[in-house]
């Protein structure tokens, strides 16, 4: 694959609505043809910033490079290049050959429609019998497989994906994510892939970025440790697992007002299957492995962890792995030293 130039490049992006600010970005860079997973809490800001992106929505401040040129508005240029798919697909009240086709009259680029519309529909798991159908005679899951076919067919520079298998049926779920991957490998389309579907993000991205309240982190090296944070009875920072905030904790180092968020390295987190105490890890909460997947670059083990309520991304050897017996589905004891947490 030839990764020439960045697709986007996003410089100091404020996004507010109203006085709330719900995004704060330095700096962002995406590299064509790559796949990047956005993943973070319902309202952390990644709809916000897949819009900008789309160019469907103006940052209060900042700049939107898309292929080396500063874009501002939803010009043709633009248009043709780069598309969104949301959760709910917007389809046009008209049949699925004329939502399927719609782009492309619009860009008076007719040539051999009709079969360019069968293809884009067989891309999606769908005969040519459904370009027929009305908008209102489809499932949920076609529905969502048409739209990603009326976005196909542009052959677009980019897509974005914002959660687009979350309400749609498990086969629909299957083709759409193979269809994503097939315009990476066909004409090295850039995606950006926005899913609480951590598995397939994980299998399918080059780079993960993990999104809270509004700031991006690379889950390629470092776990952020979300928000709220508390103080305990001695006024240490705290962060409870659980809103009862009756069970585990996690120690956290003191911090400055200005500073923000926790994060925590990978290669600072150990694993065991018990706890252990007198080894110097203050902090040794249970976790669940949820997915484990191979990473080529690195040959490492990577398992993402469920720990109550947010996930960790960790990193081990196929050594340690078989040592451990870890599977996903197993309950092991994540180990970090409080001291190791660092606060941005
Ligand atoms: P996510 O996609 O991660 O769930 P969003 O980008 O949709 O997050 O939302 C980020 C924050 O912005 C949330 O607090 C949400 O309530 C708020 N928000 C989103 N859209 C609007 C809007 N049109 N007007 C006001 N607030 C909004």
């Amino acid at each position: 694959m030839k990764m020439t130039q960045d697709s986007y490049r996003l410089s100091h992006i404020r996004h507010y609505y109203g006085e709330n600010k719900v995004l704060d970005i330095e700096t962002l860079q995406i590299p064509q043809g790559s796949i990047t997973g956005l993943s973070g809490p319902n309202g952390s800001g990644k709809s916000t910033l897949l819009k900008i992106m789309a160019f469907a929505l103006k940052p209060t401040q900042g700049e939107v490079w898309l292929n080396g040129r500063q874009e501002f508005i939803l010009s043709p240029r633009v248009r043709s290049r780069v598309t969104l798919l949301t959760q709910k697909p917007y389809l046009l009240k008209r049949s699925v050959f004329d939502n399927v086709a719609y782009g492309l009259k619009i860009r008076k680029d007719i040539k051999n429609i009709n079969n360019r519309v069968k293809q884009a529909l067989e891309s999606v798991g769908l005969a040519y019998g459904f370009a027929r159908r009305q908008w209102h005679e489809l499932s949920g899951g076609e529905a969502q497989r048409v739209a990603m076919a009326a976005r196909l067919i542009l052959k677009p520079d980019v897509l974005l994906l914002d959660e687009p298998v979350a309400s749609v049926d498990t086969k629909s779920a299957g083709l759409i994510r193979k269809a994503s991957l097939a315009a990476r490998k066909d004409w090295g389309c850039t995606l950006v892939i926005a899913s609480h579907d951590l598995p397939w993000l994980n299998e399918c991205s080059d780079t993960r970025l993990s999104i809270t309240n509004g700031q991006i982190f690379s889950t390629g090296r470092e776990n952020i440790i979300p928000p709220p944070y508390d103080l305990s009875h001695e006024d240490w920072p705290v962060k409870w697992l659980g809103s009862d905030k009756t069970g585990e904790q996690i120690r956290l180092p003191l911090r400055k007002n200005t500073q923000k968020f926790a994060v925590i390295q990978k290669e600072k987190i150990c694993i065991r299957l018990e706890r252990k105490s007198d080894n110097g890890y203050d902090n040794q909460i249970t976790g669940k492995i949820i997915s484990m997947h191979m990473e080529k670059r690195s040959g490492q083990i990577m398992a993402t962890i469920h720990a109550k309520d947010f996930t960790m991304d960790i990193g081990f050897s196929l050594a340690q792995a078989r040592s451990l017996g870890l599977l996903p589905g197993k309950k092991l004891i994540l180990m970090f030293r409080s001291q190791e947490v660092e606060w941005r």
